[in-house]
């Protein structure tokens, strides 16, 4: 009896996941076998009523129904997924330069754990991991990111300045990618990232904070376009993330890149299916990124009908808070240890 309900589901599986289906079919697909009242669920919940003797054999039969389903479903939600980056990636032409997301220090263990795994990921790229001064010039925090003196964008990044208008506490990393490039002397390519503290005169509260962590990194070199930085963040995510993870390009505008585009990643916390998290849209915002402006690379000593290149920018904060499941940023300012230590646990895949 049990046994010919599964083969009825098997057969009607069979006949229901057909390819090439668009996204409200695969969500009713969903509903319909994995839903509250879904025929998988049923058929699981049926188990209490199997005799003892037969529990193991039915239980494993309707997991692998369940495993058939959700394979198609991975697959296919992939698929669509793709599809939908590449018509953007099509038609959305975009704009400019580096981000600087905004979020406050907290744990420094959670930090520098997120820092250092990101540290590998691209290390394993073959980047360099870069350091530079916190106390920083005007001409490299600003002027040679193609940001001249009273320009609007400046006004976006509160800065503390030191002494008159020259010397300031470095409101970005991208300063270190200048000097980088300076000391390139526009001859060799460069692949570099950047974690460090930056300022900026905030108020602090419960999103912002004086001082952060930004990881910002460069890559120049020859040929290089969009699709090899969106590439570049699909194995960042993925690494951090797990293989199911997805990035897509929205267009963006900074001073220092051209084109330039926000990075998005499928909302960790609902895995793309919408939640408070990622305001029911599925996708979270994490980095501001780009092809680098051939002005600024100009300026760095680099010939741009020779070379190019992109960067792009992040606060580790924010990927320790998704990375470690922590939804209000406040449990993140939490100085109890014994608490943020709870964050500790395995990677999902
Ligand atoms: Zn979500």
């Amino acid at each position: 009896m049990e046994n010919k309900r599964v083969l009825e589901v098997k057969e009607n599986l069979k006949k229901d996941l057909k390819k090439n289906i668009t996204l409200n079919e695969l969500n009713d697909l969903k509903v319909k076998y994995l839903g509250k009242k879904g025929i998988i669920t049923e058929l699981n919940s049926e188990i209490k009523n199997i005799p003892n003797e037969e529990k193991k054999e039915f239980g494993m039969k309707v997991n692998e129904l369940r495993k058939t389903f959700n394979e198609f479903y991975d697959s296919e939600k992939e698929r669509l997924n793709q599809e939908e980056l590449n018509k953007r990636l099509e038609s959305e032409a975009v704009d400019i330069s580096l981000p600087a997301t905004k979020v406050s220090m907290g744990s420094p263990n959670i930090l520098e754990k997120v820092i250092e795994e990101v540290e590998e990921v691209f290390m394993s790229m073959g980047y360099d991991v870069v350091d530079g001064p916190e106390i920083e010039l005007d001409k490299y925090n600003f002027e040679m990111l193609n940001i001249p003196k009273g320009h609007p964008a400046r006004d976006a990044q509160d800065t503390f300045y030191i002494e008159g208008e020259e010397i300031l506490l470095r409101s970005q990393t991208s300063p270190v990618q200048v000097r980088t490039m300076l000391k390139g002397e526009g001859k060799v390519p460069i692949r570099m990232i950047c974690p460090g503290k930056t300022y900026r005169r905030d108020d602090d509260d419960a999103s912002h904070s004086h001082q952060f962590m930004q990881i910002e990194g460069l890559l120049v070199d020859k040929d290089i376009s969009l699709s090899d930085l969106k590439g570049t963040m699909d194995v960042l995510f993925k690494r951090l993330f797990g293989k199911n993870v997805e990035t897509r390009f929205r267009p963006s505008y900074y001073q220092f890149t051209e084109p330039s585009v926000e990075v998005d990643i499928t909302c960790v916390n609902c895995h793309g299916e919408g939640c408070n998290v990622c305001k029911h849209t599925g996708w979270v915002t994490v980095v501001g990124a780009g092809v680098v402006h051939p002005n600024v690379l100009r300026m760095s000593g680099y010939d741009p009908q020779v070379w190019s290149g992109f960067a792009f920018g992040f606060g580790a904060e924010r990927l320790a808070m998704m990375k470690y499941d922590i939804n209000d940023i406040r449990t993140f300012y939490n100085t109890d240890l014994r608490e943020v230590s709870t964050f500790d646990r395995e990677d999902e895949e």
